[in-house]
C-alpha cells in the first residue's frame, strides 16, 4: 500500500454521472489549475496547452450547474497561509519552518512517518477543501429554498485529493465537504462517454464569484508556485520589477530541492521548494540535523508539483516541463498578479467569511 495514498486508484465516474441524472440535485465543480494544461493531451493537443474555456464548456454539456476555478481558493489559501507564516515569524518560534499543507500525499507522510513534525505543517485547508466548504456555505441557503442538494465535485490532477476529500476532518454534519474528487484522466473519460467533440467546443468562462483568480493562484499547480505566491502576499512592493526578481529568485524550476532568501522587512525570509517525498525526507534530516535553516517550505509529493499528479495523463519529463511552461504562461497573461489583490477575494472576507476565517479555512488533523 502506497504510505501516501498517491496511488490508491478508485474511480468516481460513475457515480458522478447518477448525481447528474438526479433532477433533485444541483451538482456543481471546481478545477484545479494543473489540469487545464495536461488535458488537452488526451485529445491531441500538445502538453502545456491551457485549454480551461473548452473544459469549462465540456463540463457544462455533460450537465454540471456550476464550474468553478479552485485557482480563487487558491488565493485564499495564499491568503491565509502568508498570514501564518507573519504571525509565526513573530512569535520567535523559529526552530523548524512552516511547511505547507495543500498536498495531501504530503500531509499524510508526515503525519506516518514524521508526527514530530504535524505541529509545524500548515492548518490552512488545501485550496480544494477550501472551495468545498465555501460552497457548502453559499449553496446552504440556497439547497433551502428551493429543495434541492448540492453535490460537490472536484476535477484534480490527483489521486491523493480522493483520500484527502473522504477525511473526517473535512466533513460537515457527518458529510464530505467535496463529495467527489475525479482525476484529469476521469474528465477525459466522461468527456468520451457524453461523445462531446471537445476540439469543436467555443471556449466559454466559469462561474462567478468563485472564478476569479490572480497568477498567483494558478501557479499553484507547478512546484515552487505556492512559494512564490506566498512571496508575492507578504512583499510590500508589487511592482513589475519585483514580481520579475521573485521569478527569478530560485523558487521556479524542476530541481528536486531548491534555496532561496528574498527581503522581507529589515531581514529576509528563508525559504525551501520540495518535490519528491524522498527530496522531502533528505531536507527533513538536513533540518533535523541543524545543518539548515528556513522560515517556510514548500512540500509536493509529486516530483514537478501538480502538473506532474497521478491523476494527469502520462507524460515523460519534457511534457511536464511543458506543462509548467504553460501554467506560467496562464499567469503571465493575468492583470492580476497577487492574490491579496484579488477583489473576489477581499469581497469573501468582507461580505462573506466575515470573522469565520478559522472555522472555514483551518483544519486541524486529528492524531
Ligand atoms: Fe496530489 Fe501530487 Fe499535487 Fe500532491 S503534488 S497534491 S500528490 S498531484
Amino acid at each position: 500500500v502506497c504510505p501516501t495514498g498517491a496511488i490508491t486508484i478508485k474511480k468516481n465516474t460513475r457515480e458522478v454521472w447518477e448525481e447528474i441524472f438526479d433532477p433533485k440535485k444541483r451538482v456543481v465543480v471546481q478545477i484545479a489549475p494543473a489540469v487545464r494544461v495536461a488535458l488537452g493531451e488526451e485529445f491531441g493537443y500538445a502538453p502545456g496547452k491551457n485549454l480551461i474555456g473548452k473544459i469549462t464548456a465540456a463540463l457544462r454539456k455533460i450537465g454540471f450547474d456550476a464550474v468553478y476555478d479552485t485557482s480563487f481558493t487558491a488565493d485564499l489559501t495564499i491568503m491565509e497561509e502568508a498570514a501564518e507564516l507573519i504571525k509565526k515569524i513573530e512569535s520567535g518560534n523559529n526552530e523548524f519552518p512552516l511547511f505547507t499543507s495543500c498536498c495531501p500525499g504530503w500531509v499524510k507522510y508526515v503525519e506516518n512517518q514524521h508526527p514530530e513534525l504535524m505541529e509545524y505543517v500548515s492548518t490552512c485547508k488545501s485550496p480544494m477543501q477550501m472551495m468545498g466548504a465555501v460552497l457548502r456555505d453559499y449553496y446552504g441557503s440556497i439547497d433551502k429554498e428551493d429543495g434541492k442538494t448540492t453535490v460537490s465535485v472536484a476535477i484534480m490532477p490527483c489521486t491523493a485529493k480522493k483520500a484527502e476529500a473522504a477525511r473526517e476532518e473535512f466533513m460537515t454534519e457527518g458529510r464530505p465537504d467535496v463529495d467527489y474528487v475525479i482525476t484529469t484522466q476521469e474528465l477525459a473519460d466522461m468527456i468520451k462517454e457524453a461523445g462531446i467533440v471537445f476540439n469543436e467546443l467555443h471556449p466559454e468562462g466559469e462561474d462567478m464569484p468563485y472564478s476569479l483568480y490572480s497568477g498567483a493562484g494558478v501557479i499553484f499547480g507547478a512546484t515552487g508556485g505556492v512559494m512564490e505566491a506566498a512571496i508575492r502576499r507578504v512583499v510590500e512592493d508589487k511592482s513589475h520589477q519585483s514580481l520579475k526578481e521573485i521569478e527569478y529568485s530560485g523558487v521556479r524550476g524542476m530541481k528536486g530541492i531548491k534555496e532561496s532568501e528574498v527581503p522581507f522587512g529589515n531581514s529576509v525570509l528563508r525559504v525551501a521548494v520540495v518535490s519528491g517525498l524522498q527530496n522531502a525526507e533528505t531536507l527533513i534530516k538536513k533540518l533535523q540535523n541543524g545543518e539548515v535553516k528556513y522560515d517556510f517550505v514548500e512540500v509536493m509529493a509529486c516530483p514537478g508539483g501538480c502538473i506532474a499528479g497521478a491523476g494527469q495523463p502520462f507524460s515523460h519529463l519534457k511534457d511536464k516541463k511543458k506543462r509548467t511552461e504553460g501554467i506560467y504562461d496562464v499567469d503571465g497573461s493575468e492583470q492580476i498578479k497577487c492574490s491579496d489583490c484579488n477583489p473576489a477575494v477581499i469581497d469573501l472576507y468582507d461580505n462573506v467569511i466575515k470573522d469565520r476565517a478559522h472555522e472555514m479555512l483551518h483544519v486541524h488533523y486529528q492524531k
